[in-house]
Order: C-alpha cells, then structure tokens, then sequence
C-alpha cells in the first residue's frame, strides 16, 4: 500500500486571483507530489508503517526508526500539511464563514476576528524561512495561534510540543506564492483569506 496524490477538490484555476492555476499546479504536481513520492520511498521496507494513516504518522513521528525518521517527518508532514491545505480552501465565496461556536472561540482568543487575522497573518509573516501558521483547537475548546518550520505540524507530538489539534493551516514557503506575489508574503496571506474553506474548519473544530 502506497501513498497517493490526492485530487484538488476544484480546478486549478478556481482560486484565481488569490492563487493562480499554474501555482496550483506545481504546488500539487511537482511539490505535494515530490513529498508522496519519498515519504513511499521513506516506508519501502516498514509494512507496519505503511499500514498506518498520514494523521497516526505524523502523530508518531518521534518514535520512529532513527534512519527514516527525517525523511518521514519532511515528506510525511508535507504529505499531511498539502492534503489539508487544499480542502481549507475552495472558491472565493463558496467556503461558508466561521461557525457561531469557533467565532466564539476566535474571538475570545484573539479579540475579534479582524484580529486573529492580523495575528494569524503576523505568524506566517514572522515565520522566516519556511514553514506554516496555524490555527489549533486545545482540549478545553479554546483556540491559539502557533507556526511551524519547514513541514513540521502540531500534530507532531514530541517534535512540536504547546500545540492543540491543527483545524486551519497556511503553507508559507515561496513555492505557495513566489510566481504571483515575489517576495511579497504579507500580500498573499491577506489575498488567502478570500479562499478560506471555514466550512472546511468548522468541521474540523467541531469534531475534535
Ligand atoms: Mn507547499
């Protein structure tokens, strides 16, 4: 049993002008799929790891062989990270808004919404080099913002400790936004929110 590339849940160019189609394209095709492609490669030899779920891999990343362990945690966090990233997005005005119960839980977190923006922006601005900001649910219901480098998560228990469950995640490296934005990383954060799939994370808030 092998991983696989999973489809875009829309067309490539569905996201436009947030996101253009042919970043789509090289993020699924070429990147997402370079992280498929080794984190098999990674697990050729391990049925027991082959077994499990992207979610339970990264969730057990810190106790995996010494030997794979950096290529699962880079490949299998990208694996993860990509997989989610495209169904937190979805067509400017089809992703729905925060339900009332996680505007709640925004609100009291980070003020307002207007300001758990900010902060989630300033998290993926602030992150240097490459990585994600998130948005995680804790067990008590309350919701914080963290970042993560390179494709770490916070579902990695051990590697990324202080994180609740991830419900929201941004993909800050270049390659999610260099052709259309350059080096102008505040710019995509703030064209991303139009493409936020809150259906999406609502879903996830409030399941977990
Ligand atoms: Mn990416």
């Amino acid at each position: 049993m092998a991983f696989t590339l999973p489809e875009l849940p829309y067309a490539e160019n569905a996201l436009e002008p947030s996101i253009d189609a042919l970043t789509m394209n090289i993020h699924r095709t070429k990147h997402h799929n370079a992280y498929v492609t080794n984190l098999n490669k990674a697990l050729e030899g391990h049925a027991d790891l082959q077994a499990m779920s992207i979610d339970d891999i990264c969730r057990n990343i810190a106790t995996m062989p010494d030997a794979i362990k950096n290529a699962v945690r880079n490949n299998g966090g990208g694996h993860w990270n990509h997989s989610m990233f495209w169904k937190w997005m979805a067509p400017a005005g089809s992703g729905g808004a925060p339900s009332a119960e996680l505007a709640a839980a925004i609100t009291k977190s980070c003020g307002s919404m207007d300001e758990f923006k900010t902060k989630f922006a300033a998290a993926g601005v602030g992150r240097f080099g490459s990585g994600w900001a998130w948005l995680c649910k804790n067990a008590d219901g309350s919701v914080a913002i963290c970042s993560t480098a390179n494709q770490d998560n916070p579902l990695m228990k051990g590697i990324v400790d202080g994180c609740g469950a991830p419900i929201l995640g941004c993909d800050v490296w270049e390659h999610a936004y260099y052709l259309k934005y350059q080096n102008r990383r505040p710019d995509y954060l703030a064209a991303w929110w139009e493409v936020v799939n809150w259906n999406a994370v609502n879903a996830l808030y409030a399941a977990k």
